[in-house]
């Protein structure tokens, strides 16, 4: 099974307007092609004219990015409020 099947399989509570992350406004160009390639959900995404492009819905609450990047790309950086976020489903 292709991870795009798995995650297809866990559900997401997406609270609108209420971003658990925040991006910085000036990223670090070269540390955000590094979550490019590293977040699981692929999240962070470049634009055709090589801008940021970043959904904070779906994401999988895993850390990688805070620990990749920290405070060179994010602004802010936590879980969801409760009952908000994934809930992993197994099987
Ligand atoms: Fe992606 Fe994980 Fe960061 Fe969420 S916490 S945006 S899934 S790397």
């Amino acid at each position: 099974v292709n991870v795009d099947v798995k995650l297809g399989i866990n559900k997401f509570y997406v609270d609108e307007g209420h971003p658990h992350i925040v991006l910085k406004t000036d990223v670090d160009m070269q540390e955000y092609r590094k979550l490019v390639l590293a977040c699981p959900a692929g999240l962070y995404k470049l634009k055709e004219d090589g801008s940021v492009q970043f959904d904070y819905a779906g994401c999988l609450e895993c850390g990688t990015c805070r620990i990749l990047c920290g405070n060179t790309i994010l602004e802010k950086w936590e879980y969801p409020r409760g009952s908000f976020g994934i809930e992993y489903r197994y099987g």
